[in-house]
C-alpha cells in the first residue's frame, strides 16, 4: 500500500475517489476524447479502455490520476 500525500485532500476527498465509478469513467474518458494516452488509439468495442492508477495507489481514483489506455498491456 502507498500513501500519496499531497497533503491538500482531505478524508472527505479520498472517500470519495475510493472507488472508480462510472463518473469518474466518463471524466477521464471524456479529457483523453476517448483515446489511449499511449497510443492514441481510439476506443471501440472489445479494445479497451482500461485505466491505469499513475501513482499506483488502486485507492486513488482522482481523475488527475487515471489513465485511459487501450490493453492492459500497456501498463508499466
Ligand atoms: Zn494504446
Amino acid at each position: 500500500m502507498s500513501f500519496f500525500g499531497t497533503g491538500n485532500s482531505g478524508n472527505i476527498d479520498k472517500k470519495k475517489y475510493e472507488s472508480l465509478t462510472l463518473s469518474i469513467r466518463q471524466t477521464v474518458l471524456e479529457r483523453s476524447h476517448h483515446r489511449c494516452q499511449k497510443c492514441s488509439v481510439k476506443f471501440r468495442g472489445s479494445n479497451g479502455p482500461f485505466f491505469e492508477h499513475i501513482n499506483g495507489s488502486l485507492k486513488d481514483n482522482r481523475p488527475s490520476n487515471l489513465r485511459s489506455l487501450c490493453c492492459q498491456k500497456e501498463r508499466e
